[in-house]
């Protein structure tokens, strides 16, 4: 996974050198801050998805194993909470600088193992780097609340204390941004972390893991196991766990959110998406195809945030034209070439999906308007690669709109009205991100109003939000009431003790009426 084992703590040597000599591509846990090879005799390849090389493997971690990472954060967590919380800030003013240092590496990395551009790899880093800055400021975000003199010589207090263990399961489309979404804002709250890295592309996490250690993390801070559905199920069942951290399918994050939530256990859990975008035919018409060729096959549509459907309304049909001479421009290729505009999609089984979607809409009626299923790019002719593609004239009742389809493929819809729209947007089960073009204020605020997602962009097509603010989607693409960082992340990672004191003014008599502030 792009690590020298050279690079491993020398306190992990021992570790690390038996699972090198044994098979050089299986991957390690992290465990109590030591990188140690799995027993399991199970493993999963990580392929490269341009040339269906192996890049490495993860292993199906052991129950044992995974009970051992997380006694390893349950028993750190007295002395990492206690641990002043400039020294927990510090460490991630180290570990931003040296994500920056290692952003080439990072990026080449997620390249490899999840095929999207190089560019696009470094701006999957960039916006998880943004959510460490942001926690390096947690003491004022951690902040409590002070209110002096409720009653007689009384004042009332709250304090935000850590969880104690908490847990991530990842999703591939983001292998750097994802986890750091969780453990930089968990651990700096003072919680210790179990962190399961996607199967398919888990060597991001690992060189962040390494990182974090060698800005000063303590040993059992963060823990990092691999594997698949046993090791989730694990998680969702531990009883020293507390919170679980998900991003990933409704199919998992339904059953993650009731399989954790059945066991006691904060879930905050992002899941799929059908992205709108709804355009006005008083838009500026470049600076809006430009955004939507952008946002529907950048990361060759792998993005949660992705614009996958566009709504015309009125006029604005006509430019459905432009919008296809402008994907057929785009270059496919390997995300190693600077080139490339879109890479591969991330397995087999994915472009078999995609593809089977697209023929859905084909068969119910829709126009393939741009068919990028065929392509081959040379020299990676076995590349999971899917071309830009367009279908027109997708209706509601269609599969391919009922479903995500996470691929490079933009569904056309028409309307007739702004109302209309809308109105299309809102019956869609998901809520994640929904944009207008438009030139009008007056449009804008009213789809602002009335529009049923969580991230609105107005003339933005990827409205992620920055770690100042929350990722907010809503309806079926989110499962929990906080959400990931910003405000809400702190929440998620903390709970709320509430102190009362008094130092004067002690009672004299014993009273048992129910203690009030009331003058007698
Ligand atoms: P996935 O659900 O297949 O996998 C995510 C994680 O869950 C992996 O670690 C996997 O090992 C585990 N997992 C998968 N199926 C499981 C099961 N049945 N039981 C237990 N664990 C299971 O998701 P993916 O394909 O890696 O990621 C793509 C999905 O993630 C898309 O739906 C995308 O929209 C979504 N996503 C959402 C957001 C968001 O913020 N809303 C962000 C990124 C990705």
């Amino acid at each position: 996974f792009g690590i020298a084992s050279s690079q491993f703590s020398s306190t992990a040597a021992a570790e690390t050198s038996s699972w090198r000599n044994r098979n050089s591509l299986r991957i390690p846990n992290l465990i109590g801050g030591k990188f140690v090879d799995s027993q399991s005799s199970e493993s999963v390849d990580v392929i490269n998805p341009a040339t269906q090389e192996v890049v490495s493997q993860i292993p199906l971690t052991t129950q044992e194993e995974f009970k051992s990472a997380v006694s390893a954060a349950r028993d750190t967590f007295p002395s990492w909470r206690n641990t002043p919380i400039t020294t927990r800030q510090r460490i991630m003013f180290k570990f931003q600088d040296l994500i920056r240092k290692n952003m080439d590496k990072l990026a080449q990395n997620i390249t490899t193992e999840q095929g999207k551009t190089l560019k696009d790899a470094q701006g999957d880093v960039f916006r998880g780097l943004e959510v460490v800055e942001h926690a390096c400021g947690m003491a004022t975000l951690q902040m409590g609340e002070y209110v002096s003199n409720v009653s007689n010589g009384i004042d009332t207090y709250s304090i935000r204390e850590p969880l104690g263990v908490c847990a991530g399961i990842c999703p591939f489309n983001f292998p750097a941004m994802i986890p750091l979404w969780m453990f930089p804002v968990a651990v700096t709250c003072g919680n210790t972390f179990v962190l399961k890295p996607s199967e398919k592309d888990p060597g991001a996490s690992m060189i962040l893991a390494e990182l974090a250690i060698e800005a000063g993390l303590p040993d059992g801070v963060l823990n990092v196991v691999h594997g698949t559905h046993d090791i989730v199920n694990a998680i969702c069942d531990d009883d020293d766990i507390k919170a679980i951290s998900f991003v990933g399918s409704n199919t998992a994050g339904m059953h993650i959110y009731a399989r954790g939530s059945a066991k006691g256990k904060r879930v905050q859990s992002n899941m799929g998406a059908k992205n709108h975008g709804i355009v006005l035919p008083d838009a500026n018409v470049d600076a809006t195809l430009n955004a939507l060729v952008a946002a529907g096959f950048g990361a060759a549509g792998q993005r949660c945030m992705a614009l996958s459907t566009v709504v015309f309304v009125g006029d604005s049909k006509s430019w459905e034209e432009k919008l296809v001479e402008r994907a057929k421009s785009l270059k496919v290729n390997a995300g190693i070439h600077p080139d490339a505009d879109l890479g591969p999609v991330i397995s087999k089984q994915a472009k078999e999906r995609i593809c089977r979607l697209v023929q859905s809409g084909v068969d119910s009626g829709a126009r393939l308007v741009l068919d990028g299923r065929d392509i081959v790019v040379p020299g990676y002719e076995q590349g999971n690669f899917v071309g830009p593609t367009v279908l027109s004239d997708v209706t509601p009742d269609m599969e391919c709109y009922k479903e995500e389809i996470f691929g490079p493929v933009l569904i056309c819809m028409q309307a007739d009205s702004l109302d209309e729209a809308i109105s299309i947007v809102n019956k869609n089960k998901y809520g994640n991100g929904a944009a207008i073009f438009t030139t009008s204020g007056a449009a804008a605020r009213k789809f602002q109003t009335e529009i049923e997602a969580g991230q609105v962009g107005i003339n933005v097509p990827i409205p992620v939000p920055l770690p100042f603010f929350s990722f907010t989607g809503s309806k079926a693409s989110f499962a929990g009431d906080l959400n990931f960082y910003g405000k809400a992340g702190v929440q998620f990672y903390t709970q709320i003790k509430t102190v009362t004191q008094q130092w004067k003014d002690l009672p004299s008599g014993i009273s048992l009426a129910m203690p009030t502030s009331q003058k007698s």
